[in-house]
């Protein structure tokens, strides 16, 4: 059984006076017992929309969010289950969801304290525990949020969210806003900490380069949808939509020196108008008729590798059908 299950999870936002926006517009995605799955796609894709389900912390809008096979209900006033709280969230932007007035060693303790998770005696040295698991002196205890560095409060957020025993993390962007150096560290870290104590991880990022060194397996999202999912080399090397072609494309040097990445096409649509049929036509190089006028369903390819494309539909796709021919590739 999957440990995390997001199951066809649509969201939509009303706005007042306006059409309403469907910024997850059916999702689906299973994450095993410490499993690290990467979520990908351009800014405005939804997939932070999307972790905010899957965490909880907004209630889709059809679709179910299942932990351990069991919905989870999306946050309130009251106190998470105790089960539910194995499913914490870190957010991109740690300063802001850390108090900076408030010393870490008692932030750190809440999660101890409001889970009952601890006699207040053993607090202490468990937070110097959790200090230590992510490479953070032990004195920082006694310092102030406004004390450490981007990367080091990244771990402070990680850290709190471990005090709470979690057995999935949902990681919203929480590489961006470091530097080079600092998201190497943070992302061994990440890796480590999954191996080592076997949390299980989504990691949410438009940095498809970077999930690529961190996760088992990645989804590709595009303006609400699962566009293509598979375990991390084989989607790779070997893509199966053109909008992950387009992807690793865009990225400097993807596949060795010498190679120029190249721009996506066009921009992203506004979600709230989304186009008919294959949500990415309008900036398809490979678009043809069926595109425009029809959805493509997410279909398994090969064991755990799937796409939502015609091309891979034989009698829909012009021949020749296969991705890397339409491409003009030679066997
Ligand atoms: Fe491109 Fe058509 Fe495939 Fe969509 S269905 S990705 S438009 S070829």
């Amino acid at each position: 059984m999957s440990l995390l299950e997001l199951q066809d999870v649509e969201v939509t936002y009303q706005r007042r006076g306006r059409a309403p926006v469907r910024a997850v517009a059916g999702a689906s995605l299973t994450i095993g017992p410490g499993e690290i799955v990467g979520l990908v796609g351009e800014s405005g894709c939804g997939k932070s929309t999307l972790a905010r389900a899957a965490a909880g912390l907004l209630a889709p809008s059809s679709g179910r969010v299942l932990l351990h096979g069991q919905p989870i209900a999306a946050l309130s006033r009251r106190a998470r289950p105790a089960r539910e709280v194995k499913l914490q969230m870190v957010f991109q932007d740690p300063y802001s969801s850390l108090n900076p007035r408030r010393r870490i060693g008692s932030q750190l303790a809440d999660a101890l304290r409001i889970n009952k998770l601890m006699a207040p005696e053993l607090q202490r040295a468990r937070v110097i525990e959790l200090l230590e698991q992510v490479g953070l002196p032990t004195d920082a205890i006694d310092s102030y949020p406004h004390q450490f560095s981007g990367g080091q409060r990244q771990r402070l957020a990680i850290s709190r969210a471990l005090a709470a025993q979690p057995e999935v993390l949902v990681l919203d962007e929480p590489l961006s806003a470091l530097d080079a150096s600092a998201q190497a560290q943070v992302a061994n870290l990440l890796v480590n900490l999954c191996r080592e104590l076997g949390i299980a991880m989504l990691l949410i990022s438009h940095d498809l380069a970077i999930v690529r060194q961190i996760a088992d397996r990645i989804s590709v999202m595009y303006l609400g949808v699962v566009v293509e999912s598979g375990p991390t080399e084989q989607l790779w090397t070997d893509p199966k939509h053109p909008y992950t072609e387009a992807l690793i494309g865009a990225i400097p040097h993807a596949d060795g020196l010498g190679v120029k990445p190249r721009a996506l096409r066009g921009e992203v649509p506004d979600p709230a108008e989304p186009p008919a049929g294959c949500r990415f036509h309008p900036r398809c190089e490979r678009a043809f008729g069926k595109c425009s006028a029809a959805v493509p369903d997410l279909i398994s390819l090969d064991r755990d590798h799937a796409a939502a494309c015609w091309l891979h539909d034989p009698e829909q796709a012009p021949q020749p059908s296969p991705l890397k021919d339409a491409a003009g590739d030679s066997h």
